[in-house]
């Protein structure tokens, strides 16, 4: 008896299951199975992403199936598109041998009208996200009255997603005694009350410990200064270059942005957001399932039906607004018992994000450095080497032999050896060879260097106040003063923090590795003809020697346009105390 026939399994699904090659059953699927098959009731069960949920669910339904009645069934929700067509294709593995079982996904953004000619053919086990769902029910298009069993997958995701309106609706078209079976990776209070308001003694089944991702991922940070996330990107991508990751990305803009950079600079790379046609995204997703895409960057919303085993790395370009996303984004790795690593790209200021993720993951990260350009260029150097050790030779090169002997006749082994490696090697080497280190300094032990006579050392925290001649009286309130901000440094939000708008001027901070940038970028810099100045705060204890910089620049710039003289005088402000400039700077902003 095979370990599944052991679980009540019938002949036609244990064929299915040793065709797709399953020895054991997974933990959810011992617990589950057997309940499932030996009566009707309601199910909840907990189980990381990537522990074989589909099966658990979809190996009792198919086998409690009446292929002879052409009645829907069995409903199963599931909160994207992906995840749809994944469970739909799974299902109709697993019950390839079962004549007469017919599944049919139905979901969004493809013709309503083929979904409804389908189910009309008769569809046992219909799969469905819930917006379509709601949509079709409306339309007459399908008939869940008659369903025994409604499955719940990745509830969690679903409200999360805000369908708990639509899933409350569609199941009150179902008839009250049907089995419910939800199935979640997490438990926060929204499902527990899905499951108490709609679920009549569910069993419970958990597995692993609630509420924390998958154990077999591995969690790092690595601090690097704004500006510097995306060479870290790159750095990160190099130092494994085995790389099959999903890269998230907060927006849509900065998800385009990040993938066409990676392909500019010769990554296999693909982007995949909201803002992509459905065709374009399917696109994407079959070229990332075949692996021609090594990096596919994403927003949550669109990778959220990412089911795609394998993935070695999640790579964080920026966090998620919500601890929630974490959890979700690090799950598409660590896979069915793989391991993984879910990489965060962070600046110091966000390092508390980090604790608080901690904290709820239940499992610490390590803080990693950014490797630098030598030992990524050791890394590739090794890989190589490996890579041309395992090259399967091409036989049709025999013929040529003795013509390509001949041209190497005066090289030796060794020789060859260091030639054949270079060709691939010189590229990483020419790039690397003398780029700095990327690691934000303080955020560790060992970057303290700066603490001495230091030039921001007060701040305590690696950051540096800025004085802005524009205010409220420009237009400016905090949020609208962070976007120009943003916008002209090229920065995210985040790098930029402490907006703080007076009347005729403001404040603000970033981390002290920017100021350079912030610097350099507001020399000569004129909005309508007029000279929006920065210079470094010279509130106590804010930094003395950089304003003394800053001077000296503006009085370069002073002395090299006779015209920019009338303007001069709006920087006089930043070198007063902040109360008393008002005034003085009034005249020369208007
Ligand atoms: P979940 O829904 O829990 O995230 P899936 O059901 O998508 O996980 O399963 C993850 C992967 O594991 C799939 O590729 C699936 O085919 C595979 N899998 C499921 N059960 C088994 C098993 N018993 N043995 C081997 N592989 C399995
Ligand atoms: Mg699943």
């Amino acid at each position: 008896m095979t370990p599944f026939e052991a679980l009540g399994l019938d002949q036609p699904l244990l064929h299915a299951i040793s065709d797709l090659g399953f020895e054991n059953p997974s933990e959810v699927q011992e617990k589950a199975i057997p309940i499932l098959l030996a009566k009707e009731t309601d199910l909840v069960a907990l189980a990381q992403t990537g522990t074989g949920k589909t099966a658990a669910f979809g190996f009792p339904l198919i086998q409690k199936i009446h292929v002879e009645s052409r009645t829907t069934q069995g409903l199963i929700l599931s909160p994207t598109r992906e995840l749809c067509l994944q469970i739909t294709n799974e299902i109709q593995l697993y019950s390839k041998y079962m004549k007469g079982l017919n599944t049919v996904a139905i979901y969004g953004g493809a013709s309503i009208s083929e979904q409804a000619k389908k189910i009309k053919k008769g569809a046992q086990i219909v799969v469905a996200t819930p917006g379509r769902m709601k949509d079709m029910i409306g339309r007459g298009m399908v008939d869940i009255s008659k369903i025994d069993y409604c499955i719940l997958d990745e509830a969690d995701e679903m409200l999360n997603m805000g369908f708990y309106e639509d899933i409350k609706d569609i199941l009150s078209n179902t008839p009250q005694e049907k089995s419910t079976w939800l199935f979640s990776a997490t438990m926060p209070k929204e499902v527990s009350s899905i499951a108490k308001k709609f679920m009549y003694k569910p069993h419970e089944i958990t597995v692993g410990e609630k509420n924390t991702g998958a154990t077999t991922v591995q969690h790092e940070h690595y601090v690097v200064g704004g500006r510097d996330r995306y060479p870290a990107l790159k750095r990160l991508a190099d130092a494994n270059p085995g790389i099959f990751s999903v890269v998230f990305c907060r927006t849509k803009r900065d998800t385009q942005k990040v993938a066409e950079k990676l392909i500019e600079d010769g990554y296999n790379a693909g982007a995949l957001h909201g803002d992509l046609s459905q065709n374009q995204r399917d696109l994407v997703m079959n070229a990332f399932r075949k692996k021609q895409i090594q990096m596919l960057v994403a927003t949550d919303v669109a990778a959220r039906g990412i089911d795609v085993d394998d993935i070695t790395h999640v790579i964080n370009y920026q966090l998620p607004d919500e601890i929630e996303t974490y959890t979700h984004r690090s799950g598409r790795t660590g896979r069915a018992g793989k391991s993984g690593i879910s990489m965060v790209i962070v600046t110091r200021s966000e390092l508390r994000k980090i604790k608080a993720i901690e904290k709820k993951i239940k499992q610490d990260f390590i803080e990693k450095k950014i490797p630098t350009g030598i030992e990524i260029c050791e890394i590739q150097l090794y890989h190589l080497t490996r890579s041309i050790k395992d090259t399967p030779i091409n036989e049709e090169i025999e013929g040529y032999l003795p013509a390509i002997n001949d041209v190497l006749k005066d090289v030796d082994r060794e020789e060859l050896i260091k030639k054949i490696v270079s060709v691939e090697f010189t590229r990483f080497y020419n790039y690397y060879s003398k780029t700095r280190d990327l690691n934000a300094a303080g955020s560790h032990s060992e970057g303290k260097e700066r603490s001495g006579k230091g030039n921001y050392e007060s701040t305590g925290d690696g950051s540096v106040r800025y004085f802005i001649n524009v205010g409220e009286r420009d237009g400016f309130d905090w949020m609208s003063l962070k976007d120009f901000l943003k916008e002209n440094l090229g920065l995210d939000k985040e790098d930029i923090y402490k907006v703080d708008t007076k009347d005729s001027f403001s404040f603000f901070n970033t981390d002290d590795s920017l100021t350079p940038l912030v610097l350099e970028i507001f020399t000569d810099f004129k909005v309508d003809g007029r000279f929006i100045n920065v210079e470094v705060s010279t509130k106590p204890g804010r930094g003395g020697k950089s304003k003394k910089r800053n001077r000296g620049r503006r009085d370069d710039r002073r002395g090299r346009g006779g015209s920019k003289g009338r303007n001069a005088s709006n920087f006089k402000g930043g070198k007063n105390k902040s109360g008393k400039r008002k005034n003085k700077n009034r005249k020369g902003f208007v």
